[in-house]
């Protein structure tokens, strides 16, 4: 612990192994939960077919590919077997915030439609799209603070859907996503202060307006367990290449982690569907490791980066977050196996070499996954679990960047 402490105050990167993984916990949802989330972007799936043609390819079900990364993966640990969950390039908001986010949107339509009486569960929610239900949706502003992608992925759906949409955007936010949310409709509120700053500033303009929803990335139950629903998706590819992961023939998963949600979500979704075939880690900036330094000192969402003396500022924008999610830490408490930290200097090369070795269009964040095989390995992970290094599949989880301007 005192170790840890130093090496995340000194900003040295450092791989923390979770010493309550695998402890029996109550937990607030299981695998029905998530198989209820699936449930539901299936009903939706007719109606986003409808609003977006990038959806529309795959009959509205929004999903990523899981590639083959040859050149990459020899780069990164030399013989290892290696693939890549290209969340990177999730139509519509083109990050891994398009699962939660998307499927939050959706909970809050859907439940406003049946209190209303405008549809019944038996309906094709096609009849969403109808100028009636638009009408009804427009009377409400959907809103959510962000550090940039969130704000894409609930401004878009909200906007397509006939809500009036605000996002409240850190000072971290990229100028070009803002431009693409105005052009599509939503309003973008600016702040000079930090990610928890514009939540705060949404969460309280919300409270004020009976007629506003907002979607609170630090405790929304419901854009977690849309991200959760990438297990299941993910289970299914590996199926369609005649893979199954077992105790001896794990997954390793390296997801980026902000404040928590996005893999947080998909870790749960993964360990209620696989057990102990799968191991996750999340991965974050040494100016902004939030839920490891939660996690490590036991105090969760009740301290900050701050308070150990770092600055949050990264060129990992997605990762600019300096409190955790205090739900999603206490849930992640026993299901994660480790996070590590990684300093910003090597993320660009890392991004360039994405591009150049297998054609991949991803943010700077979206690698931070990247070094998590070479780490976790030399970590010791493997020989405290008796887990065989050559048996590991390592899953990187790419988390944004389709949308990324050329230049
Ligand atoms: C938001 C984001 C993450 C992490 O998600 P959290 O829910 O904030 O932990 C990772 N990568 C990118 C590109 C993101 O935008």
């Amino acid at each position: 612990m005192d170790k840890c402490l130093a090496a995340l105050k000194a900003r040295t990167p450092y791989c923390w192994l979770n010493p309550d993984y695998g402890r029996s916990a109550q937990l607030p949802y299981s695998l029905s939960d998530v198989f209820d989330a699936e449930a539901r972007l299936a009903r939706f799936a007719p109606l986003l077919a409808e609003l977006f043609d990038e959806a529309a390819i795959h009959y509205g079900i929004i999903e990523s590919e899981l590639l083959d990364i040859p050149a990459l993966s020899a780069k990164l640990l030399p013989g290892a077997k290696m693939l890549l969950k290209a969340d990177h390039d999730l139509p519509v908001a083109g990050s891994i915030k398009a699962r939660g986010g998307i499927y939050n949107v959706l909970c809050f339509a859907e439940q406003l439609c049946l209190e209303q009486g405008v549809i019944t569960a038996n309906d094709n929610y096609r009849k969403l799209a109808t100028p009636e239900v638009r009408a009804l949706f427009g009377q409400y502003t959907v809103s959510v603070g962000s550090t940039g992608n969130l704000g894409l992925s609930i401004g878009t759906i909200s906007a397509a859907l006939g809500f009036k949409a605000r996002v409240h955007m850190s000072a971290d936010a990229k100028e070009w996503k803002k431009k693409l949310l105005r052009s599509r409709g939503v309003e973008v509120i600016e702040y000079t202060g930090d990610y928890s700053t514009a939540v705060a500033q949404g969460r309280k303009e919300a409270e004020a307006d009976p007629y506003s929803f907002f979607v609170d990335d630090e405790n929304s139950h419901e854009l977690f367990l849309g991200y959760s629903v990438a297990a299941l998706r993910l289970r299914e590819q590996l199926r369609l290449r005649g893979f199954m992961p077992d105790r001896e023939h794990p997954l390793f998963v390296y997801l980026p982690c902000g404040v928590g949600g996005a893999p947080g979500g998909v870790c749960f979704g993964l360990k209620m569907l696989f057990g102990e075939a799968v191991h996750c880690f999340f991965a974050e900036p040494v100016e902004a490791p939030c839920v490891l330094l939660g996690l490590a000192t036991g105090k969760n969402s009740e301290i900050s980066v701050y308070d150990i003396g770092l600055t949050n500022n990264t060129l990992a924008d997605g990762l600019a977050v300096g409190r955790a999610s205090g739900f999603v830490g206490g849930i992640m408490k026993t299901l994660l196996a480790g996070a590590y930290t990684i300093t910003d200097d090597i993320l660009p090369e890392l991004q360039a070499e994405t591009k150049k070795f297998e054609g991949l269009k991803i943010e700077p964040s979206a690698a931070a996954g990247f070094p998590g095989p070479e780490i976790v390995v030399q970590s010791g992970f493997c020989e405290k679990m008796g887990i065989k290094k050559e048996n590991v599949c390592h899953i990187l989880w790419t988390t944004g960047g389709r949308y990324l301007p050329e230049e």
